[in-house]
This record gives C-alpha cells, sequence and structure tokens, in this order.
C-alpha cells in the first residue's frame, strides 16, 4: 500500500455555517445547481509528492493565478452523484464506485493522474456526513454531488500539467426539469457534433459541454427543451443528449439504446436501465438507430416511446422531436408505460423503497 492510499481527510469545520433557518428556507425549493452546501472536500495532487493534503473544509472561492493551465487548455474533468434520504430516514449513494471508477477513465482520457477509488469514496462520505443537514425533505430532493479535478499548474506550456486540484462541491437539489417527468422536446442538430471518433466523448469533461453550448441554444431558439446530437462521421445515427443517454421503447416491447464506441458518455443510469430491464425479461438491443428510422419508426407506430437518462433528470419521456426536416411525435406525446414503469422501479431502489437485487444502494448512516 502507498502513502496515498492511507492519505487522511483533515475536517475543518465551517466556522460561520449558514443558520438552520435560513438553511430550511433555500433548500425548500432549491431548483437546480443554485444552493450549495457549508463544505467542500479537496485534495491535492502534484508531480513530486503525488495525491497530499487532504481535508474538508469552509466552501469558499478558491484563488488561482491567471496562468494556471485549466484556463487556458481546459485539462477538467468532473463527476455527477446524488446522496438521497431513504424511506427509513437513513442516508444514501447511489453506485458511487461507479462513479469512482468513471472519474478515473475520464482522467486517463485527458493526461491526469487518477484518483485512488478509495479516496473518491471518502471525499463524498466526508462531505455529505458534514452537510447532511442539508439534504432536501421534499418529494425528488436530493444533495447533488460534482467532484472534479482540474490543472492548476502555473505554466502556459502545452503538456499534461505537473499539478491538480481535487474538489467536492454539494448542492441541495429539487427535481431537475420543471413539472417533474413530463414530456421534453427535444431539437435535432444538424449543424453540430459532440464527438468524433477518437476524441473525448466518453469523457466527463468540462470541454464537451463546452462544445455543446450552441448546440443546445440552437434548441431553445427553437422551441425545445434539449439538443440531441448525430455520429460525427455520417450525421445519420443518433448517440445522446448533451447530458443523457437515449433509450427507444418499440412496439414488441424490445428496447434500443446506442451502443458505447467512445463517442458516448457510458452514463450509469444508462447501464441501471439496461440492467433493470433485462431482469423484467425485456430485450434490450445496444446497436446504432439512425435519424430516419426513428421519424419512420415514430410515424408508423413500430416505435412507441423514448427517453432521456442521467442522474440529474433521471428518467425524462421524450414527446417530440424537431428539426429542419419537421417536427414528429413519439406515442401521445406523453409518458409512455414502460419509461414510467422503468422510471418508478429505479426511483423505487434509489429511495429505498423497493428491493434493491444488485446492491446498488450505498447506505452512509
Ligand atoms: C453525465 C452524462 C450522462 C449521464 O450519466 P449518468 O451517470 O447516468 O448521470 C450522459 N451523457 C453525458 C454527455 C453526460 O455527461
Amino acid at each position: 500500500m502507498d502513502a496515498q492510499t492511507k492519505l487522511t481527510f483533515a475536517i475543518e469545520e465551517h466556522g460561520n455555517p449558514v443558520p438552520a433557518s435560513e438553511r430550511a428556507e433555500r433548500i425548500a425549493d432549491p431548483g437546480f445547481g443554485r444552493v450549495f452546501t457549508d463544505h467542500m472536500a479537496m485534495v491535492r495532487w502534484s508531480k513530486d509528492k503525488g495525491w497530499h493534503d487532504a481535508k474538508i473544509t469552509a466552501r469558499r472561492p478558491i484563488e488561482m493565478d491567471p496562468a494556471s493551465s485549466v484556463l487556458h487548455y481546459a485539462q477538467e474533468i468532473f463527476e455527477g452523484m446524488k446522496a438521497y434520504r431513504l424511506a427509513d430516514g437513513a442516508t444514501a449513494l447511489f453506485r458511487p464506485e461507479e462513479n469512482a471508477r468513471r472519474f478515473n477513465r475520464s482522467a486517463t482520457r485527458m493526461a491526469m493522474p487518477e484518483l485512488p477509488e478509495q479516496l473518491f469514496l471518502e471525499s463524498i462520505e466526508k462531505l455529505v456526513s458534514i452537510d447532511r443537514e442539508w439534504i432536501p425533505t421534499a418529494e425528488g430532493g436530493a444533495l447533488y454531488i460534482r467532484p472534479f479535478m482540474f490543472a492548476s499548474e502555473v505554466f502556459l506550456g502545452v503538456r499534461p500539467a505537473h499539478e491538480y486540484l481535487y474538489l467536492v462541491i454539494a448542492s441541495s437539489v429539487g427535481a431537475y426539469f420543471k413539472g417533474g417527468a413530463k414530456a421534453i422536446s427535444i431539437w435535432v442538430s444538424e449543424d453540430y457534433t459532440r464527438a468524433a471518433p477518437g476524441g473525448t466523448g466518453a469523457a466527463k469533461c468540462g470541454g464537451n459541454y463546452a462544445a455543446s453550448l450552441v448546440a443546445q441554444a440552437q434548441a431553445i431558439e427553437n422551441g425545445c427543451d434539449q439538443v440531441v446530437f448525430l455520429d460525427a462521421a455520417e450525421h445519420r445515427w443518433v448517440e445522446e443528449l448533451g447530458g443523457m443517454n437515449l433509450f427507444f421503447v418499440m412496439e414488441d416491447g424490445s428496447m434500443v439504446t446506442p451502443p458505447l464506441k467512445g463517442t458516448i458518455l457510458p452514463g450509469i443510469t444508462r447501464e441501471s436501465i439496461l440492467a433493470l430491464a433485462r431482469d423484467e425479461g425485456i430485450a434490450v438491443r445496444e446497436e446504432e438507430y439512425a435519424i430516419d428510422q426513428w421519424r419512420a419508426d415514430a410515424e408508423s407506430g413500430r416505435l412507441r416511446e423514448t427517453f432521456a437518462c442521467g442522474t440529474a433528470a433521471v428518467v425524462t419521456p421524450v414527446g417530440t422531436v424537431r428539426s429542419s426536416k419537421g417536427d414528429f411525435t413519439i406515442g401521445a406525446g406523453g409518458t409512455g408505460q414502460l419509461t414510467q414503469r422503468l422510471r418508478d422501479r429505479l426511483v423505487g431502489i434509489q429511495r429505498g423503497e423497493q428491493a434493491d437485487p444488485h446492491g446498488w444502494v450505498k447506505r452512509l448512516f
């Protein structure tokens, strides 16, 4: 065992935390990503020392030199996960080891150091523990946890940095899309792609999001909630939304989802839905699905449902698809039966209200 795996977190409690009454007000209807807890986790890495200086400390602005390399070359990755309050009052995470592993796959792709899995898990558990009172009690509420790492070295040369900062912040959140699981409309981007073969599509890096924003803005201009990207080579195969994976439900009850070939982010929600569908005996194919086929199948009725999935919004039905070639509606434009069932099943497991045969829920305290 090397020194890094034995690192322990120093706990520096906030000297002036948000008073309980003010906190209650802030978390009553928090929306998404605006209300933050009192603390954060922080660990440093340098080429000489490896991982060191692990602590839980007061959340505060970080001072950065203007030459910090992340500000120039975008060496940055992140994760997104939730801490839930279970039906019996306990607090739990959902498959956090999967986030730890994916974080390291992203790190490898971006030429950044891997973080020992144990350190990742401990940073989250310690932060959730100290800020547990920030978990909203309202239905759909959770603590959204955002681990991230960036190149902090003060250097303008182009090469992997020699210093990094790993941080975890937490945000009290309500339901992601206003109006709950209402069906969303999506815009097919014909001008922009998200990821190309050999690129960073499978890494959870900030740069992917930066590149998606102009397409997302077009979606909004066209009256849609989200953008869907096609493959970069042929502009034919449906890949995913800016931050969610897609599933298609056929009239024979089978499902299709685009395969993981390096241009799609391997969602943990996606993987969980695949497992739950297979538990039910549903035939799920991970195979390419063309945009023209999507339209034809929606129009003929061969396609019954489409849904998007990800940690933030869990499972969200897609009602309408819009492109320069016109609109098409999926099913009756609302929430399909299988979409609803899989959503209820997944949320039921996450909230400790249903059996958890795969052992996905990790109780903390
Ligand atoms: C994070 C993310 C997802 C969803 O992953 P989950 O692990 O299910 O939250 C899907 N697509 C993209 C591009 C993402 O960044």
